[in-house]
């Protein structure tokens, strides 16, 4: 690693239960160590001494419980440190937790009801800290041993895969304050676009697709089941003030629901809003991340096939029932899960395409995905098709799923 040059180097010293907040500059990585005391990100503990190094524009806090110094190499767009924070209301939430982990853990796994363990959803507008409070609660259930389940229904700004997704995916250890998630077994349904109103019922299909497979899986894995999960939702809040009133909506939707517990929590005044420019450009990085890594250290592969070895569907569109079998004066509606099978052509420049695992096109909206491709050149007279790939060699089906997820290489 290089020397730390005296000019840019600087410590800062916290008092415990304060934080250090910090967003990284829009062009250079920041790093920073851990040199006295004990600290964490987002609910991972600070390895002492060692430099971590954070990409450009990453926003983060970090956060000591019992005092620390940190200290620092390079310029940041803002750093400052906060003591008012809602830490202790959250960790208090993690206890709780815990507890029931621990009751579940101990009860027969033959009664299905008392051996589950908590299952958290996490609801509230878009950048009130949803995505960090998760990873908080899975961190500091992920140290104490558990394999909790990670499950993002974010199709906006996924924490787990690429967006226009929903994905889950279990903790075995504290999340990395650098690196995020790590993508190995991710279990991801294609949605292909990143705001749900594009098509509502598909989305309700895909969030119940997932939850029947992890639902199975927990009834065969009572470690999995006992740890529990925390689910991350979008800002499905809409209009001013709605802020609220979500928490005493749910609480009465839910009044009548044994089990279930409505619990407000403060926003951490170190969440950063982000516009919907901001918000395009994460998402692009996302993608980006996803084909060349964090520090452009993946090599995706350029790969060419004909039109004839690949299947491109779309889910959604198309009508339903022909006009004169409806009643007259009524429209045909689009059918929000019917399958279409689409024309190849310049149309799919620059879209990313999933890659299903199903074994027949019936099959399509019930399977996760493999992974995706990004489509960068259409050849209508020699009918070829080039398109980046994570690897080399044949993609694991010749079935894929097209949606409006489009990226511009940069
Ligand atoms: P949401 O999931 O509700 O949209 P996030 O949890 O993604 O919101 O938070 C928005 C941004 O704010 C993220 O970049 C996150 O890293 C950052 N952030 C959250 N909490 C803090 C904090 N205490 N200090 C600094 N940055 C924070």
């Amino acid at each position: 690693s290089t020397p730390a040059t005296s000019t840019t180097t600087r410590q800062v010293k916290l008092d415990k239960e304060s934080e250090l907040r910090i967003e990284v500059g829009m062009e250079i990585p920041l790093r920073l160590r851990l040199l006295t005391g004990t600290a964490e990100i987002f609910g991972t503990e600070l390895p002492p001494e060692i430099w971590l190094s954070f990409p450009p524009r990453h926003k983060f806090a970090v956060f000591t419980w019992y005092g620390a110094t940190i200290e620092m190499d390079g310029i940041t767009e803002t750093d400052y440190t906060a003591d008012e924070t809602p830490m202790v209301s959250y960790v208090n939430v993690h206890a709780v937790l815990e507890g029931r982990r621990n009751h579940a853990k101990a009860s027969s796994s033959t009664d299905p009801d008392s051996s589950q363990g908590p299952r958290v959803i996490v609801v509230g507008p878009t950048d009130s800290g949803k995505s960090t409070l998760s990873k908080m609660l899975l961190s500091w259930a992920a140290k104490q041993g558990w394999k909790p389940t990670f499950v993002d229904l974010d199709i906006g700004q996924g924490s787990i895969t690429i967006p226009g997704c929903i994905a889950a995916t279990p903790i075995e250890m504290p999340i990395d304050p650098v690196e995020g998630i790590p993508l190995e077994m991710p279990l991801v349904y294609f949605f292909g676009h990143t705001t749900p109103s594009l098509n509502v019922d598909l989305y309700k299909v895909l969030v119940k697709e997932l939850s029947q497979i992890l639902e199975r899986q927990f009834a065969g894995n009572a470690e999995s089941r006992a740890a529990g999960m925390v689910i991350n939702t979008m800002g499905w809040i809409e209009g001013v003030g709605y802020e609220e009133k979500l928490c005493s909506m749910l609480k009465d939707v839910l009044k009548n629901k044994p089990n279930v517990d409505v619990v407000k929590l403060q926003k951490s005044g170190g969440v950063v809003s982000r516009n919907t420019k901001f918000r395009q450009k994460t998402r692009s990085y996302r993608i980006r991340e996803y084909f060349y890594g964090l520090a452009n250290d993946l090599s995706p592969h350029s790969n060419i096939a004909n039109f004839s070895d690949l299947f491109v569907y779309k889910i959604g569109g198309g009508p339903q029932a022909p006009r004169s079998a409806l009643p007259i004066g009524a429209e045909p509606a689009a059918d929000p899960t019917r399958l279409v099978l689409v024309n190849i052509n310049r149309d799919l420049l620059h879209l990313v395409l999933a890659v299903s695992f199903a074994k027949e096109p019936d099959q399509i909206i019930s399977s996760n995905v493999a992974g995706f491709i990004y489509i960068t050149d259409i050849d209508i007279q020699r009918k070829k098709i080039t398109y980046l790939a994570p690897s080399a060699g044949e993609l694991p089906s010749r079935f894929l799923i097209v949606g409006s997820l489009t990226w511009l290489e940069t």
